[in-house]
């Protein structure tokens, strides 16, 4: 319900980067009324989605908060976007005033408000370098932890701060779409080593032929975002 903007595609980037490297890595699809075991995975993909699939994915999600809370204290690697990103706060105000409440994960809220913000982000992150994308949302989100990055360009978490993202022990939230992992494979390997370390398990992560993925990073910073970065 949440694999809005081919949110899909950051799955799909995180296996082959493990298979490329001769890794195994396991995929669960999981559908709203799935019984979760959190402590069966070592790593979280949640998407963004409409006002409403997010509702009722919120209200399904709610049921396991106590489990989500110590799973994300503990150190479970999650990766959140958009709608997803939301619904790891406290709740997401949609325009008619009702609060959807959400995972309450974060000291975060969102508030719907116009006009959407849409188009071409780049950021910078301290932990990962540019990152780029594309948002589109209603949400204006707030919190107390650190962002992702500093916007470069576009909206970010709400038009006024200037950050975009959040970060809080192994998570990481974000409005970035597009989907974020192929044209990011610094970040895509940054969430791979969270993830390897949290299992336990002592990998290497080999540098790969990331030529096609930085070539579209760039093509992305300078033609569509406007700015010119090394990466
Ligand atoms: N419904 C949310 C909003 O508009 C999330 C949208 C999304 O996931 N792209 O803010």
């Amino acid at each position: 319900m949440l694999n809005l903007y081919a949110d899909r595609g950051n799955v799909q980037t995180l296996l082959r980067r493990c298979e490329w490297r001769g890794l195994h890595a396991h995929v669960t699809p999981v559908r709203r009324h799935d019984e979760v075991r959190l402590r069966d995975y070592h790593l979280v993909l949640i998407g963004g989605g409409s006002d409403r699939e997010q509702a009722l994915v919120a209200e399904a999600l709610r049921r396991r908060r106590r489990e989500w809370k110590a799973a994300v204290e503990d150190g479970l690697p999650v990766l959140a976007v958009c709608g997803g990103y939301q619904l790891l706060g406290e709740y997401y105000q949609l325009p008619d005033g009702t609060k959807v409440p959400g995972l309450e994960l974060l000291d975060l809220v969102t508030t719907a408000g116009r006009p959407r913000l849409i188009g071409n982000i780049a950021i910078e992150s301290p932990e990962v370098g540019t990152v780029v994308g594309f948002e589109n949302h209603g949400g204006r989100t707030v919190h107390r932890h650190a962002p992702l990055g500093t916007v470069l360009r576009g909206h970010g978490n709400n038009g006024r701060d200037g950050y975009e993202g959040v970060r809080y022990r192994n998570v990481v939230g974000t409005y970035i779409h597009g989907p974020l992992l192929p044209k990011n494979p610094r970040l895509a390997d940054f969430l791979l080593s969270l993830a390897a370390a949290y299992a336990g398990v002592a990998v290497d992560f080999p540098p790969l032929d990331d030529e096609l993925e930085w070539a579209a990073h760039r093509a992305f910073l300078t033609r569509h975002a406007g700015v010119r970065g090394p990466r």
